[in-house]
């Protein structure tokens, strides 16, 4: 191929991933950039407008609750730097999924800082055996790669990081390997419990994605709902959320703007709940409409 031949390719591709859904949120990720803040005591927001990925300063390193969009690494680099940390410090990151939404920065960390990459044990298999359910082949971007988890997490896994510990749960249902975790954050002599639900999205549950994908009884819908059950009463004060959608998490960080000196507006003990219940009954309705089925 002539060098002329080889340009004008990479231009038909670089125009058409401007048509896409994922190529925008890889070419213009600056538009998500969100200046960085304090959530509550030593849990900071890190993530951009789109997609969250969490700080915790467990007192012994950092930890990294999902690494960002594919092509978003930078921006969260810059994030972790102006939230007064330095990304060297990143020892762990847990992933809520397998998704390229969530794992954009997992190599980089790895090879660059030695962090250890944490995956739900079904999808770090997914990652094995059917790597096309990631959907990394949609941030089209051939620069960017799944990863070997470090460590598998599995149903019940009480694991500490520093001064933090947390207990996992498998939640499946937007992926088979969607994680919930639960643990607690303080500030000064307070003490809150977070929860964290790995992957809330209908998008794996239409009825062509789940043909395709070998579930033609569309089985994962029931899957999705005990998930919900399974995790509905855990005492939950601070619901952290997996895209900034789930807990407003924007809307939230306008009013801790507005009243700095107040509670911070992240706290809510209901919202955990009737989050969950909202998706529930969401899923039911979807599950009775014809056009599903
Ligand atoms: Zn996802």
């Amino acid at each position: 191929m002539t060098m002329q031949a080889n340009y004008e390719a990479y231009a038909a591709r670089r125009k058409a991933m401007e048509g896409t859904h994922f190529g925008p949120l890889w070419l213009n990720q600056e538009q998500r950039y969100v200046h960085p803040f304090r959530i509550f005591g030593n849990v900071w927001y890190v993530g951009d407008s789109w997609v969250c990925v969490h700080l915790i300063d467990t007192g012994d390193g950092l930890l990294l609750i999902d690494s960002g969009n594919c092509g978003a690494t930078a921006m969260l680099i810059q994030a972790i730097w102006e939230a007064g940390f330095n990304p060297a410090d990143v020892k762990w990151i847990i992933h809520s999924h397998g998704h390229l939404d969530h794992i954009g920065g997992a190599v980089f960390f790895k090879r660059m800082f030695g962090t250890k990459l944490y995956l739900g044990e079904p999808d770090a298999r997914m990652f094995r055996e059917k790597p096309w359910i990631s959907a990394i082949q949609d941030a089209y971007n051939d620069g960017d790669a799944l990863f070997e988890p470090d460590y598998e997490i599995k149903e019940g896994d009480v694991l500490t990081f520093g001064n933090t510990t947390m207990t996992f749960y498998l939640v499946p249902g937007h992926t088979d390997g969607c994680i919930a975790a639960f643990f607690d954050a303080h500030e000064g002599d307070k003490t809150v419990r977070c929860g964290y639900y790995g992957g809330f999205g209908f998008n794996t549950l239409q009825k062509d994605y789940l043909i395709e994908i070998g579930d033609p009884e569309y089985k994962t819908r029931q899957v999705y709902l005990n998930s919900l059950a399974k995790v509905r009463d855990q005492k939950v004060e601070l619901f952290l959320g997996n895209h900034c959608i789930n807990n407003d998490t924007l809307g939230r960080r306008q009013k801790q703007l507005e009243n700095p000196d107040g509670p911070t507006p992240f706290l809510d003990d209901q919202l955990w709940k009737n989050y969950l219940d909202m998706k529930r009954d969401d899923l039911l309705k979807f599950m009775a409409d014809p056009k599903n089925s």
